[in-house]
């Protein structure tokens, strides 16, 4: 098979990077409020997408522009070509990394819906976003989960129809100091997205007194 890509030594030749004019301050400056990436990792029917998109939507309503990355609509178009297995998860992460990272800088919030089971590869995103990361362990029993079953995979990966399923054939390792943790299970929806808005308030992710 031909090989296109660009050796490393060629790419810091031939590539260079075109700083524009508008930068990332200008953008949350007229939009009047900072940027940033909020995401939501738990097991699949832990409520990470019903939550992100309902915070969304409160946001938007206080005029902040957000927009929310879902783990299936990625993976419909621009990581169409990789599987569940650890390199394809780890190069599904990479790219919607780099995305995250050219939304922020678009002056956006963004709300991802993943459920990025390892330890690794959530630290692998924290230092590519650094300050503009916050961490929401949406937190939900194997159990409650596969009875709550909405898109019935859970079914699915216990008959083996679907193998590598996150909290059955595949592990999910617990985040150790997320920025906030939802306990779906004992609570409902709608106190659930009441505290993702307190401690976004709280922690003056999105307005601080620059943009009040
Ligand atoms: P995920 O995106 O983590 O795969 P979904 O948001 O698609 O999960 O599904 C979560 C399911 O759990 C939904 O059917 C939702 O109504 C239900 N649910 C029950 N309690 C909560 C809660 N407190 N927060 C979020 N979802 C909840």
């Amino acid at each position: 098979m031909k090989d296109n890509s660009i050796s490393k030594i060629q790419h810091s030749t031939l590539l260079y990077w075109y700083d524009g004019y508008i930068k990332r301050a200008e953008r949350n400056r007229l939009n009047n409020h900072k940027s940033g990436l909020i995401w939501f990792t738990g097991l699949s029917a832990s409520g990470k997408s019903t939550v992100a998109h309902l915070v969304e939507k409160k946001l938007w309503q206080q005029g902040i522009r957000t927009y929310v990355l879902d783990g299936d609509n990625v993976r419909h178009g621009l990581n169409i070509d990789l599987g569940f297995g650890r390199e394809d998860r780890k190069e599904n992460l990479r790219r919607i990394v780099e995305v995250c990272k050219l939304m922020v800088d678009a002056g956006l919030v963004v709300l991802t819906a993943f459920i990025s089971p390892y330890k690794e590869d959530r630290s692998y995103v924290k230092s590519k976003l650094k300050d503009d990361y916050i961490e929401i362990y949406v937190k939900c029993s194997v159990e409650e989960c596969e009875r709550r079953d909405p898109k019935g995979l859970y079914k699915k990966a216990r008959d083996g129809i679907i193998k590598n399923y996150t909290g059955i054939s595949a592990p999910y390792e617990d985040p150790g100091a997320p920025d906030l943790v939802l306990e779906t299970e004992k609570l409902d929806i709608g106190t659930t997205v009441e505290v993702v808005l307190d401690f976004l308030k709280g922690k003056d992710f999105l307005i601080d007194e620059f943009y009040r």
